[in-house]
Parts: C-alpha cells; structure tokens; sequence
C-alpha cells in the first residue's frame, strides 16, 4: 500500500452551486482512497495482531458472526434493506466524490454480501441470487477503503424508513479489520496514545501544567482577573473531561478560556485531571468495545481520585456521543456523583443553565465584528441529546450564541439540526491521508455556509466539537473561506462575558 499525502494541487475541489444536484456517477472514483495502515507495535498495544493474521478470511467471517449475536440492532441493520433508495443522496460523501460506493446503501452492502453468504440460508445456498460474496483479499480491499470513507455520521439513518444506521455496520467492519490485523494508523495509535499517556496527544502532565498555567497568565493579562485553570485539584465540585485540542489548538483553546471564565463568573470549583486528560475515545470510531472502556475508565478514577461531586464535558462532539449513550453501562453506576446534575453533563447545558438563571453577564457588542452561523456536530445532533427536552442539543448552543451576539443566522434548514451535514472529517477520518476525501466529503456543508455568506455576510462557524474545528481550518481555504472563520461557542462566550465585581454568583 502506497504510503502518500496528496498534495493541495491535486485535489479536484468540487464546485459550490446554487441549486445542489446528485452528481452523475463514477464508480470506482474513490477506489485509490485509503487511510495508511496501522504498524504492528500500534496493534499489538490494541489487543489485535501485529500484520494480518494467515487465516484472516476464516477469522473476519467469524468475527462478523459473533458481532451480530452479540448485537441485535446489527443482524437487524443487515437483514431489513429493502432497497428503496431513500438514503442514496444522502451521504456527503457520495455526494462530494461521485462513487456510487459512497451511497450510505452500497456501502452497508460491502458487509452485508459478506454476513449474507456464510449467515443466512439463501446466501449460504443460492449466493448469486442474493448477492452474497466470499471473504476475499479484494473484498477486503473494498472495505478498507469505503468503510473510511464513513464518517458514522448517521445522517442516512435519517432518511431510511427502517432506521437502518449505517455508522453500526462501518463501525464493525472496521472491528472487524483490526481483529484480522488491518488496523487504521490514525485511529489506532491515537488510542495507543491515551491507554499510555492519557491523551490523544501524548501530552505528560508537566507539559499540560505548564500549558494551564501559562493560559493563567495570559488571561490575567487579558482581562486583570484572576481566572483559574485548575489540574488535579481533589475535592472540586466539577471534573471537566475535555478533548486535548482544548489545551494548545487553535481555534479550540478559546473555547477552553470560555469554560475557565464561565466557572470563575458562577463561583464553581473545578478541576482538569492529568489521568485523564482526554475526554475524546476513538475506540468508538473502531467498533471496540474493550478499548472504549479502557479508555473510558480512566475518567471514573479520576473522578474518584480528585472526590468530585460532577463531571463535565467539553465541546467534543463524539465524546459527548460516548460520554451521554455508554458512559453509565460502560464505566457506571456512578452513585458516588450529585444526582441533582445531569450525569455526565455537557460543557454547553451548564452555561446555558447559568444563563438561564441570569448568573451570567455578557457585551454582546464585543462580538459585532462576527456574523456568526452554527454548525451541528452530527455526534451531537443525530446520536446524542442536550437538557430537558427533546431538541435540546439544537436549542440550547443555538441559545448561547445568541446570549453573546448580535448577529446570528443559521444555514439552510435541510442542511441543520438533525439534518446537519458532517465537516467531513468526523469518524476517525481527520488524518492528512484522507486529505482528499476531507476536502470532498465538505462539499456539502460549504455549500450551505456559502449561501449565508452571500445572503447574510456570516463570517463566523461556531461549533462544538473539536474534529469539526479542525476539519473546517483544514478545508475552508479550498472553498475560498479564511480558515480562521471557524471558532469555538465557548471562544464567542469567552469574549462576551462580564467579570469581576458585580457578578451574581450561584
Ligand atoms: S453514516 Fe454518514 S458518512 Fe456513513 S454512509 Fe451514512 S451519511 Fe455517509
Ligand atoms: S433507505 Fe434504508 S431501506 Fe432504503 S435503501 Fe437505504 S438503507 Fe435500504
């Protein structure tokens, strides 16, 4: 497998129009597509094989039958396809590169010819009437491309009448390939970095003590007041489990500052902790359970350890996916926290509760340069929820931007909320390999932003999570957008609040 980054030259950018129509079809457009493998010494740190194991064909069917008895809603998702098309242009994807393997139907194919031949009747004796398929090297081959070229977005389960959620199957073939021992680099060793240091990034805690207390004194500098950022501190009300982009990447760091600022205004003890100092778990991205708890679990001892009443999660969109649908069968019960508070609570319902109650101040005015859009992080909009009512995870960011701007419009309404298209770099995908179905994959949603620009002069994508930050400073610049366009909700409430004397603490 060629190891190589394609250069910015040779992407052909697709080009934003008024009116979004399906592209004509080119299959195999994206064949040439595929992350870089994961080498041995990563895979090994994983519990997979370090190379692809000799009998790997007998040991991936084997596999795919005891993912669909261990989960129901997977031998579901792979027995009901009725084959009406409704989630053919649904996928950003496809509609960014024209391979008909893109649409969200063909792809679960890819898997369901495989469970078809060796899991169901009519496929074991009539295979061609069925569509069923042997293990193959060159199914194999399909897989490892298309199944990363799924962001697990779930936007088509959207449009499916049976809900048949196409993130599921990509997340277990993608379990699949590592348990043969082909696993992705990026994923794979971003959480061989967690389970060894903590961290995607491999920060040890002097580097993160230093980077906290530096933030200190820039912000004092900023604003004269003594905001905190406190690490490992035991007996603080709130653990805040963050994804670490948080701590040194731009845009994300201001959405940082915005939390640090939002607790010192409403008088709430905190903490970060350096065991676990990565709210972000790409275990999900791989479909393993066991590497989800690992490295799940080292955000209950840490709560344990510091004695806190809370936790709360920063503006990561997957991470919230996990922290809110696994965290209480996962790493649970979690009887030793405040059941006052939702458990775990999102970063974005804390402020907005203080809001709510008038505890925070806000000059909107500091903020009349942007004209600010949203952007829904599909993990938040379509696998997760926010507050007390349904709907809450579009309301309430929605409701703090507008608490700190003046000018706010949203993008189209077929291409927001649970319609939201992904960046294009979310699943597992935000790696410079992928580059060019990064840029892509984006079509779709720069061509919504590019409709607010024109109708409303929006210069400004908040978001909440930290691949959707990246991924859009990655490829506004080819669509022509600065790539300092994107920013943090907590970077909007970060300028806008009011400290010091005068403030009504909670
Ligand atoms: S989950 Fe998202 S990325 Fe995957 S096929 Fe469906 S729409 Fe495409
Ligand atoms: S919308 Fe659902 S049932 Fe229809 S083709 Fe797509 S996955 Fe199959």
């Amino acid at each position: 497998m060629a190891e190589r980054i394609a250069l910015m030259s040779e992407i052909k950018v697709p080009v934003l129009s008024k009116s979004r129509t399906v592209p004509f079809l080119e299959p195999g457009a994206m064949a040439h597509s595929k992350p870089f493998p994961a080498g041995p010494e990563i895979q090994a740190r994983l519990g997979f094989p370090d190379k692809l194991v000799p009998d790997w064909e007998k040991v991936a069917v084997n596999k795919l039958g005891d993912l669909v008895k261990q989960s129901r809603a997977l031998r579901v998702f792979l027995d009901s396809c009725v084959k009406c098309g409704a989630c053919t242009d649904k996928c950003h994807y496809f509609l960014g590169t024209a391979d008909p393997k893109n649409m969200p139907v063909a792809r679960q194919d890819l898997l369901r010819s495989v469970y078809r031949r060796y899991y169901t009747f009519a496929g074991k004796f009539f295979p061609g009437l069925v569509g069923a398929r042997d293990m193959t090297k060159e199914v194999l081959d399909d897989w490892y491309s298309y199944f990363h070229q799924c962001s697990q977005c779930r936007r088509c389960s959207v449009f499916c009448p049976f809900g048949i959620d196409t993130a599921e199957i990509s997340m277990a073939a993608r379990h699949i390939m590592s348990s043969v021992g082909l696993g992705q680099k990026y994923t794979n060793e971003i959480i061989s970095k967690v389970h060894n240091i903590g961290n995607n990034l491999g920060l040890p805690e002097p580097a993160l003590a230093d980077t906290l207390a530096s933030l200190e004194e820039d912000v004092k500098e900023e604003t004269g007041v003594d905001v905190r950022f406190p690490l490992d501190i035991k007996g603080a009300e709130v653990l805040v489990v963050t994804p670490s982009a948080d701590f040194f990447a731009e845009p994300h760091i201001d959405g940082l500052i915005g939390y640090a600022k939002v607790f010192h205004a409403a008088g709430v003890s905190w903490t970060l902790s350096s065991h676990a100092s990565e709210a972000s778990n790409f275990s999900m991205f791989i479909g393993s359970h066991s590497n989800l708890q690992r490295v799940a679990v080292r955000i209950r001892e840490a709560a344990q350890e510091l004695g806190v009443r809370r936790i709360i999660v920063g503006e990561c969109g997957h991470a919230w996916r996990v922290a809110y649908n696994y965290w209480n069968t996962l790493i649970g019960p979690f009887d030793f926290l405040d059941r006052n508070y939702p458990i775990p609570q999102h970063i974005c319902e804390f402020t907005h509760d203080l809001i709510d109650r008038g505890a925070l101040r806000f000059d909107k005015s500091v903020n009349d340069d942007k004209v600010v859009t949203f952007h829904d992080s599909c993990n938040v909009s379509r696998a997760s929820r926010m507050g007390n009512h349904p709907g809450g995870q579009f309301t309430i960011p929605r409701a703090i931007i507008r608490a700190c701007c003046n000018h706010f419009y949203d993008m189209a309404p077929e291409t927001i909320h649970e319609k939201t298209f992904c960046c294009g770099g979310g699943g597992g995908l935000l790696t410079d390999d992928l580059l060019e179905l990064r840029v892509k994959g984006a079509a779709p949603r720069m061509n919504a932003l590019r409709q607010v620009v024109e109708e409303h002069g929006v210069n400004h994508v908040a978001a909440i999570c930290a691949i959707c930050k990246s991924q859009f400073a990655k490829v506004l610049p080819y669509y022509q957008f600065p790539m300092n366009m994107v920013g943090s909700v907590h970077g909007l409430v970060s300028k806008a609040i009011q400290l010091g004397p005068g403030i009504k603490r909670v």
